[in-house]
Formats: structure tokens, sequence, C-alpha cells
């Protein structure tokens, strides 16, 4: 075992590290106050409340957006990815809900929804749905899931994306055979106790930049930035490769630890089959966005649903797909057995949960998508994930790319994983938010008066 004492140490540190910002100011009165101070238990439940401002900051890797109103309650979301084209975006919307009651979370999300667009045009509308329940939540001096109708569970299940070298997981050696065994090893012992595992493979992992993985002949560097993953036929060594690397996950994981995998976009449709049942006897929880996926701006439900008839394997996308009426089909047809709508990307928190309720119905289970929305949207996925339907696994981990955002996000608790779940916290609204001391410290210069 050539895991490192140092990532062990990085990796429980970046777990359990949100109640650090939480010990710097006193977090108990989190969300009980608003932002001047006044207690919100005293402020008059009908009081009037109009948005006032929109604000946009780009902070670290993250697009975050501030709603102001003129009741001293203010909302917040965070999203990716963090271009500063974004903020365009995000301020484009900004005339539509200026004067608007922010409280009538749906009235406002009417004016704006049918602006948006597939991933990353959704961030824009659904990070400014999550500040509006924030305030929603705030005013009523209720948690979000008591408006969306409140809890179903009072821990919320979330599984782990592998990604190699990260600072939040167990890095693996190399991509040997040898190497995904002893990394499954390593994942299964871990005293975290993670009970799902996601891994990037294939058209979305190392496997792509493999010597005759695939007979594709078009480089990177002449792909279309807008497709970051390759898409090519694949050859019978790539396809075996594969094989050879998921049976020795399996084998290091044992039944505990369930495996998914994140295996495209770049999957032609006979690939696709033919490697999901290559892969029936290794009871993976999930293939993952196999023909469609990241930065897509379609859905190509029948492709799907010709995938699923063909294969036990359960059948998983949506994480880049904008609002309910292009799941209609995935979920209509039941063309997939799992969907990841991201709130920070579908439309918004409660644009998820409607989702979920329809998949509900048809069996279809939910893994909502999230690793790179931050804290604020792993806030968000908790609040929404109390109040979905029993057809409910998990929604992926969400951890900061740079490690001071414990240090400015207070309100999580500490550790934020016990057990791959996450205890439904009681403050209002999102019940997380900023040490705006600790926090202004990390604006860009062109964003300074965010928080003022
Ligand atoms: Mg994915």
């Amino acid at each position: 075992m050539k895991y490192s004492e140092s990532n062990r140490r990085e990796f429980i540190k970046t777990a359990s590290a949100g109640g650090l910002g939480a010990s710097i100011l006193g977090s108990d009165s989190i969300g009980l106050y608003d932002n001047v101070g006044q207690p919100l238990a005293q402020r008059p439940q009908n009081a009037k409340i109009r948005i006032t401002d929109i604000k946009v900051a780009i902070m670290g890797n993250y697009p975050v957006v501030r709603v102001v109103t003129d009741a001293g309650i203010d909302g917040y979301g965070q999203g990716e990815p963090a271009k500063s084209q974004l903020k365009f975006h995000i301020l484009f919307y900004k005339d539509y809900l200026i004067g608007e009651d922010p409280t009538n979370v749906e009235r406002c999300m009417m004016k704006i929804r049918r602006a948006g667009g597939f991933k990353p045009w959704g961030t824009s509308v659904s990070i400014i749905e999550t500040a509006l329940w924030d305030i929603a939540g705030k005013a009523a001096n209720l948690p979000i899931y008591k408006l969306m109708g409140g809890k179903v569970r009072d821990h919320v299940r979330t599984y782990l994306t592998h990604v190699r070298n990260s600072k939040v997981g167990i890095p693996r050696e190399g991509n040997e055979t040898k190497d995904y065994y002893n990394w499954a090893v390593k994942f299964r012992d871990h005293e975290l106790g993670f009970s799902i595992v996601k891994v990037p493979m294939g058209f979305h992992g190392d496997h792509q930049y493999v010597p005759g993985f695939h007979y594709g002949n078009i480089s990177r560097a002449q792909a279309p930035r807008s497709a970051p993953y390759t898409h090519a036929p694949m050859t019978e060594y790539g396809m075996k490769m594969m094989v050879e690397h998921v049976a020795a996950m399996k084998e290091g994981l044992g039944d505990k630890v369930g495996l998914a995998l994140d295996i495209g976009p770049g999957n032609f449709l006979s690939d696709a089959i033919r490697l999901c049942n290559a892969l029936e006897p290794y009871n993976l929880m999930w293939m993952e966005d196999m023909l469609t996926g990241d930065y897509h701006p379609y859905v190509m439900a029948d492709d799907y649903l010709e995938l699923t008839r063909s294969t036990t394997v359960p059948i998983h996308t949506g994480e880049q797909i904008y609002l309910r009426q292009h799941f209609r089909e995935l979920i209509g047809k039941n063309a997939v057995r799992v969907i990841g709508p991201d709130p920070a990307d579908v439309g918004g928190m409660a644009e998820l949960k409607w989702i979920a309720e329809f998949a509900d119905l048809h069996s279809i289970l939910m893994a909502p998508h999230g690793a790179y929305n931050g804290l604020l949207g792993l806030a968000a996925e908790v609040m929404v994930g109390a109040t979905m339907p029993e057809n409910f696994i998990a929604f992926e981990y969400t951890s900061p790319t740079d490690q001071w955002w414990y240090e400015i996000v207070e309100g999580l608790p500490n550790p934020i994983v016990k057990d791959s779940l996450i205890e439904v916290w009681d403050r209002p609204g999102l019940g997380v938010g900023f040490n705006v001391r600790a926090a202004k410290q990390y604006l860009r210069e062109e964003d300074k008066d965010f928080f003022d």
C-alpha cells in the first residue's frame, strides 16, 4: 500500500473541516439573524420584501450569486464553472427580478426560467433559484426542506467520485490492473466509509489516452473545446482493458461498497451495448453518460432507451440537462434506470425535486450530480435531498477546490460526512452562509463590493 499518510490526513481534514469556519465567529447564530443582525424570529412573517439587487462574484473556482433585498435578508447560490462570462449571464436576469418578492420563488422563476439553457447556461438560473429559496427560508425562519414538503429522511446519503490525484479521496497509483485493485481495497477499508464510489473511466477517464484504446485519430487539440471528451469507436483491446479494470475494482471493493462508472460521453451506441453486456457480471450501481453528458446540449432519449433495453446494467444520465421538460422522454419512456440532474444546472432545487417525484412514478432512481458546486451547493443538495421520495440513492459529494472555503462558509456539520450520510440541519434557509469578514479576502479586485 503506497497510499501515503499525508494524503489520508488531507482526506480526513477535508471531509471534516466544515466546523472550522463555524468556530471562528460562533455559528450558533447562523441563519437566526439577518444581515444587519436583527433576529429573524422578530420579523413579522408577512412583512413585505422586495429584491433590490443581484450581485455575482467569481470566488476561487466558482460563480457565487447574492440576491439582495430591502428586508436585510440576502440569499446565496453557488455553482460551476468559474467563467467570467457567466457573470454577465447571471446579471442578464437582474432586470427581470428587481422589485419582485423573492419568497414567491415560482413567480420569480417563471420570469427567468425560459431564458436559460443546458450546461453551462443552466447554472445562472439555477443558482439564482437557490438564492431565492435561501431568502424564502430565512424570511419564514424555516430550513428550505420545510418549504419543499418537509423531511422524508433525517440523513442524506452522499457518494464519492474518485478523482485521480485529487486532494479529496484516495489516489490511485497508476493505470495498471493491480493499481485498480489496490485502490479498491484501500477505499473499502477507509475509515470514512463511503458506501458508494463512482470512478471515471473510458472516455471520461484515463483510458482514452492509452494508445490503442480507440480508433479515433482526432487529437485533443483538434477536438472542439466545447466537447472535452473524445468521441470515437472503441477497439477490442480498449474494451477488454476496461472489463479487466472493473473486475479488479469489484474484487477489491467487495459487495459492501457500490461501484458506479462515469464512462462518457464518447461511446457509440453499438460499443455502449457491447461494453454494458460485458460488464453485467459485476453488479454495477450504474453506468453514467455513455452516449451524452457533460456539455452536450441534447438528450438522445431513444438511443438511451435502446441501450437500457439491451442490458441489465442500470443506465444513468442527466447532469447537464436543463429543466423537467428535457427529462420527460427519458423518464416517460423508461429510457434510463437512474438520473442525475444537478440542482445547480437543471433549473434549481425545486426543479430537481419535481423531476425526482416524476422519476419515482416510473421506478427510476435518483443520484444527483454536484461534485463542483462548492459548499453552498452541498447545502442545497442536503436540503432538497432530505425531501426526495424513496427513489433517492445518494448525491455526489461536493468538496471545494480550495481548502479556504471551509474557513469562509459557516454552518456545516463537523464532520460533514459520517458513514456516507450527512445529518440534515435545521437552521433557516440553506442553513449555511458566509463569514463575510473571512470571505472578503478571497474576492477578486473587480468583485470587491460583492458583500457591500
Ligand atoms: Mg458525470
